[in-house]
């Protein structure tokens, strides 16, 4: 249960598609109904550089795939009261941990040899984070609060799902989503 009147909520894309954050955008009007009692404080949909102290709510989309992730994951665990794993990539890995079947040389060799239509076999280290040897969902590599599946999850369920932590009761939204949908 979040005991502040105006939650601080931060919003965070990693190894997923953006589709979770899509259906976030979904949610239409009912953002403006959500906006009185959130403050988002951090976000793809924000300009926040780095994550903020003292949130209250993080929702997290995506795998954790680099050595990037999982820094700012760990950093985000450390700010947040409560972290919300939002989608089937961040509770299951999902189609995020496909890489893991042909591991992580196989993968860079396609990307980086294979299809590169420019500078081909130039794998930009000190731009692009390095790969982790396995891709892993949120909860291998910190604490999770709440689980939201769906791929991607529907809008009435991060509705329903918000709106009860706002009232202070964590809501069943297996009506409206289940893995895989
Ligand atoms: Fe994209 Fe589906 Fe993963 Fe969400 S769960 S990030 S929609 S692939």
């Amino acid at each position: 249960m979040i005991d502040t009147e105006k939650i601080r909520v931060g919003t965070i894309w990693l190894d997923g598609c953006s589709g979770c954050h899509m259906s976030f955008l979904d949610m239409d009007e009912k953002i403006i109904e959500l906006a009185e009692y959130m403050d988002v404080v951090y976000s793809p949909y924000v300009d926040a550089k780095e994550v903020p102290e003292n949130i209250d709510l993080f929702i997290v989309e995506g795998a954790i795939s680099t050595d990037h992730d999982l820094k700012i994951i760990n950093t985000i665990r450390k700010n947040s009261k409560k972290i919300l794993a939002l989608g089937d990539c961040a509770i299951t890995g999902n189609v995020s941990t496909l890489k893991n079947l042909a591991g992580t040389d196989a993968a860079l060799e396609k990307g980086y040899f294979d299809l590169a239509d420019l500078n081909k076999g130039k794998y930009p280290d000190k731009i692009v984070p390095k790969l982790l040897e396995k891709v892993i969902p949120l909860n291998e590599a910190v604490d999770v609060d709440y689980f939201v599946p769906g791929c991607p999850t529907p809008a009435n369920a991060i509705y329903e799902v918000l709106k009860g932590l706002i009232n202070g009761i964590e809501v069943d939204v297996s009506k409206y989503t289940r893995f895989g949908i």
